[in-house]
Order: C-alpha cells, then structure tokens, then sequence
C-alpha cells in the first residue's frame, strides 16, 4: 500500500513534500506541526533507532531534530552523509545560520543538468567561525543534513572542515564525520622573506626543519638549480636567490603541512578524504615559482591533495567583487593552472571566492581544459559569509526593525571584529540606520562598505540577535531561500556548461 499520497493530506501537519522518501517499506519525511514550529522528523512504519518519539496525527511518529537522530537518518538514508567528491568541479557554501542549505540546494537545481556537473560542499566552516558562531563542527553537518533532507536532495555532497591550522583540532572534524579537509599553514608561511635582502636568505634556509622535510639544502639545490619549468608561455628558472626565498617563505609550511596531513591520514584510518592546502590568508601573492616550490615538495613528500588556495595576485576581499587588474589576474592565473595540470592535477581553489563575478568566468575557462579525471574546470570555489548578508538582506525586507538594530551594532563592532578579515570598508561610507527608509534598506546590501561591516560582524551580531534573527528568517523561510537561490545562481553558472 503506497503511503506517499496520504502522509501529505494528513490534517494538522505541515509536510515538507521534497522530503518524503520510502525505503524498505518506512516513509520519511520532514514536517511541522505547526506553521514555523519546530521541524520534526516524521516516519510512517519502522522508525528503527531514532529517538525521542512524539505521537503525530495519522499514525505518524515524529521525531525532534537531534544529534543521535540526524546520524540515524544518515545510516538509514546513506545520501545523507557527506563523501569525498575529488576532483570534480566543487563549491563550497559556508552556511554560519545553519538554515541556508535548501536555498543552495535550490540555486544548484536553477542549474543546466539540476546543478549535477558541480560538487556542492554543503557543510564548511572554520574553527574561527564555529568560535564566532558558537556552533560545533557536529552542528554544522547535521544542520546541513537537516536542509538537504528537508529538499530531498541525494546527489553525493561534501562537508569541509576548513582552515585548520593546529593537529589539536582536527579530531572533532574527524569524528563529525568531515570529508574535506583545508590545511592552512599560513602561520607557518614566513612573508618577510618576499623582501627579505639577499643577504638575509641563508640563516633562514639553513634554519628550516632539514630532518622532517626529509631533504638538505645540497639537495634541494640539486633539484632545482638551473632548471627551468615548463609553463605554458617563457620557461622560468629556478636561481639560487628564487630557490631561497621561495624555500624560506613556505619550507616551514611545506613541513607543517605534511605534518598534518599525515595526521589527519591516521586519525581517518581507512576512510577516504579530500584534502586541501592553503595558503590564501598570507600577506604577499604566491608567485608561479613558489607555487611549483609548493606543488613539487608536497608531492616529493607524498601528500596527497586535490585542490590548492595560493594567494591570488589582486585583493579577494570578503563580499564584494575582485579589486585588482582582471587582464593581470587572469595571466596569472592562467600559468597557475596550467601547473595545477602539470604537477596534480588538482584544482585551484578560490577562497573568499564569493561575490568575485568578474573572475568566474575567467577561472572557469582557464581551468576548463582539465584531466579525464573531471569533467568540468578544476576549480573549487569558496564562500563563507555571503550566505549570511543574503540572510540580511531578507531581514531588511521582512523586518526593518530588527535590521536597524543590527546594522547599527555591526556599525559599533565593526573596527575591533574586522581585524582577522581581509576588508578595506570605511565606516563612514556606510549610512546611519536612521537616514534610510524601510524601502531603502536592502539597498545597503548592494553597497561595499556596508556589505563588509556587516559580513565581517556576524559574531558580535549572532551573539546578541542570533534568536531573533533565526525566528524571523524560519517564518519567512521562503523568501530567504528565494534571495539565497538568485544569489548563488550568478555564482555557480560560470562554472557550468
Ligand atoms: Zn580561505
């Protein structure tokens, strides 16, 4: 007897109808009992081990949205669980609110091929934002399990436990169940030697950590001296005064970055991941060089990776647009990844990537001749915290009020908050609340200025309008999901087709 028909006429429900799936005879789905009430988990048949059951309308069973409950879902409906999508065209989505996954999943199906030819990345957030959001990398996943559940989305997705810097805080990813994982040595990267005089170069190379890199500087000579490598373009060489800086810049980071590889490759034991390196929060540009420095030692060194962040020449700032010469950014580019082909392949990751609709299609064109390993551009594109202005932005419509408020917080924390972020915004190019009207408000989240004070105050905001904020966007979810879905089509279109 086919329950499906019945689950979403049953009275005093309210049925995610996306969300109903039948397997083995038991129906799933996602449903409120109430309008923006809590989302429960309803099961029409044998609910198995999940916990905490309330009696619903209709001989359904529902189930609160816990911890224990999203893993039991995940055994019993496998897509729910992140994998490793390698070296397919991926995009990450930093989701800080938890409750932004339908509206990429949406924008993923606006999509030629309902958004399969990219990798989505559904579950991504640092060890700085969780801080700042106060949420656990376990929150993130299931939350992100929570939304695709709710639009019955089973294409195979990722979750990226992003910019790890330390060993000490990899396990908690591990053992939420992460698939992606972003080493960032760039406290490890030693920017001074970009400048650093000639003279200055030999106590730091003879410094470096010879032992664990496995290598001595006579060798590393032997490698590189006079040898010219093969770009597309004119062969560069390697001199002694470009293999020392080189070396000095990232010889540290090279070593901590096998570090935690090898760590990270223990702690998963047979569970295959994708592993990224990067290094796109230093100060100075990663010269195509250093780049071949980087690409070549890790390989010597046997990591494994699919998909590298150099610092980019021009300046990816949070949430705005590319600021630099798209002419020069796209020779760069072009040679970076044509050594991502040569020594990977792998992608070239684009980091703070989002809100850069000027270089899309650059980079995808650029990185679209890739191996037959991938069908699309080798390229992974990072967002973060541009999710969270378009849930600002459905705050401004729905709720100027509240809008207000948080605009004039943001206005009040943004120089301390803004100090770990690259952003150029100034104060007093961003209106005062007051001087608006209602009508004019999601304006701002067009403006520059206005557009990073509030991206890069979101945990001084979410600490004190973190309820309100969630309440509002859950009853006017729609909406929020509409402005998350044109906002990341113009982001993901480039890439495909
Ligand atoms: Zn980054």
């Amino acid at each position: 007897m086919p329950p499906t028909p019945a689950i979403s006429d049953v009275e005093d429900l309210r049925v995610y109808d996306r969300s109903l799936v039948e397997i083995n005879g038991t129906s799933y789905f996602l449903a409120t009992k109430e309008a923006s009430g809590p989302k429960m988990v309803g099961v029409q048949g044998d609910s198995g081990d999940l916990a905490g059951a309330q009696p619903g309308p209709g001989g359904i069973t529902l189930f609160p949205l816990t911890p224990g409950n999203a893993a039991a879902l995940r055994k019993r409906l496998p897509w729910l669980a992140p994998v490793p999508l390698g070296l397919k065209t991926s995009a990450g989505f930093g989701d800080r609110l938890g409750m932004a996954t339908p509206g990429h999943v949406h924008a993923l199906w606006q999509l030629p091929d309902k958004g399969d030819a990219i990798g989505p990345i559904f579950a991504q957030q640092s060890v700085r934002e969780n801080t700042r959001t106060g949420r656990t990398p376990q929150q993130v996943v299931d939350e992100a399990t929570w939304g695709l559940f709710q639009e019955g989305w089973k294409v195979p997705w990722g979750a990226d436990a992003d910019h790890l810097k330390t060993t000490d805080v990899t396990g908690q990813f591990v053992d939420a169940g992460y698939t992606f994982f972003t080493i960032d040595p760039g406290d490890q990267v030693d920017d001074s030697a970009q400048t650093a005089p000639a003279s200055a170069l030999e106590e730091r190379v003879r410094s470096l950590p010879w032992e664990t890199l496995e290598d001595s500087l006579q060798d590393l000579e032997a490698r590189y001296l006079n040898t010219s490598f093969a770009i597309e373009g004119p062969a560069q060489v390697f001199d002694r005064e470009i293999l020392w800086r080189a070396a000095a810049k990232y010889g540290a980071a090279i070593d901590h970055t096998v570090a935690m590889s090898r760590h990270l490759a223990s702690a998963m034991g047979d569970r295959l991941f994708d592993l990224e390196i990067s290094v796109d929060e230093t100060d100075s540009t990663t010269s195509l060089a250093e780049h071949f420095y980087i690409a070549s030692e890790m390989n010597r060194l046997g990591v494994d990776w699919v998909s590298l962040a150099p610092r980019f020449i021009g300046r990816f700032e949070k949430g705005v647009d590319y600021i630099g010469d798209l002419d020069e950014f796209s020779r760069e580019f072009s040679q970076h990844a044509a050594l991502a082909r040569q020594l990977g392949p792998y992608k070239l990751s684009l980091h703070s990537g989002s809100d850069k609709f000027g270089v899309y299609r650059i980079a995808a064109k650029l990185t679209g001749r890739g191996s037959l390993l991938s069908r699309g551009p080798l390229v992974h594109l990072k967002t973060a915290g541009t999710s969270y202005l378009e849930a600002l932005r459905t705050i401004a419509e729905v709720d100027p009020g509240l809008f207000r408020e948080i605009l004039s917080y943001a206005r009040e924390r943004y120089e301390e908050d803004r100090a770990t972020y690259h952003v150029s915004a100034r104060l007093e190019k961003v209106a005062e609340p007051d001087s608006l009207d209602d009508m004019e408000l999601s304006g701002l989240l067009d403006e520059f200025d206005a557009r990073q004070v509030l991206h890069v105050t979101f945990g001084s905001v979410l600490d004190r309008y973190g309820e309100r904020l969630k309440s509002t966007l859950r009853e006017h979810e729609e909406s929020h999901y509409g402005h998350l879905q044109s906002h990341f089509v113009r982001h993901l279109a480039p890439f495909v087709g």
